[in-house]
């Protein structure tokens, strides 16, 4: 599924009071790098390896937001998986898409998770509720559209500062987008059902998959798993 802007990402972008901004200014790689805290990453990968440039490329915002205008994707159907909040699978259930005008997501978001959802912002590393595992088993539901997206079981300590898991809940319930903005190639996450950006897909992840998806605490809520 493909629901990138019909209208020009310069058109679309919009800044938001004490939330790094997406807009193609914004978005200009030599503009990041002289960016504080990103000098700071940089110099730093030099000294400690690899690791803390994955946290780099993790940070760079993704593509230009998708709802700038209304009606850029329509409402479906599409087909997820199903779980109530026992973690219990229900199967797979073909369900209308959410659609919201940038307005109807500003009335159920906070300005800091509509930056991360509608317009692919990244949180700062170990700013988010969740870069921590759980103390207690539970599901993470999207903060949009409450899709079931990733089960606790699969979550591990990346050290990155961002929640992370090595696979999602079922694969139909997160859509994958190629990402070629700032000469890279990245695998951004999104939610399937209201299509919003979640974090990235990498492929330094643990066993059993190999994988880890890379989220953004601020695209979730974890819900308990209490006993049915
Ligand atoms: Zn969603």
């Amino acid at each position: 599924m493909d629901y990138r802007p019909t209208e020009p990402a310069a058109a679309l972008g919009r800044p938001i009071a004490g939330v790094r901004k997406s807009d193609p200014q914004e978005s200009d790689m030599s503009h990041s790098i002289n960016h504080p805290r990103r000098r700071f990453l940089i110099g730093a990968s030099a000294v400690f390896g690899t690791g803390l440039l994955v946290g780099l490329t993790r940070w760079l915002p993704a593509r230009a937001a998708s709802d700038g205008a209304a009606g850029t994707r329509d409402s479906g159907p599409v087909t997820i998986v199903a779980f109530d909040d026992h973690g219990k699978r229900l199967g797979r259930r073909t369900v209308q898409r959410v659609v919201k005008t940038p307005a109807q997501w500003r009335a159920v978001l906070t300005p800091a998770q509509y930056h991360i959802l509608r317009e692919h912002g990244t949180e700062q590393p170990f700013s988010g509720r969740y870069y921590n595992t759980p103390a207690q088993h539970g599901l993470y539901r999207c903060q949009g559209c409450d899709n079931a997206l990733y089960d606790s079981a699969t979550q591990f300590h990346s050290g990155t500062g961002w929640p992370s898991f090595y696979q999602p809940i079922a694969p139909e319930n997160v859509t994958e987008h190629v990402d070629h903005s700032f000469g890279m190639t990245r695998t951004e996450i999104s939610c399937t059902r209201c299509g919003g950006h979640l974090g990235h897909k990498f492929h330094d992840g643990p066993k059993p998959t190999g994988l880890r998806y890379c989220m953004d605490s601020l695209a979730l809520r974890f819900v308990p798993i209490t006993p049915a």
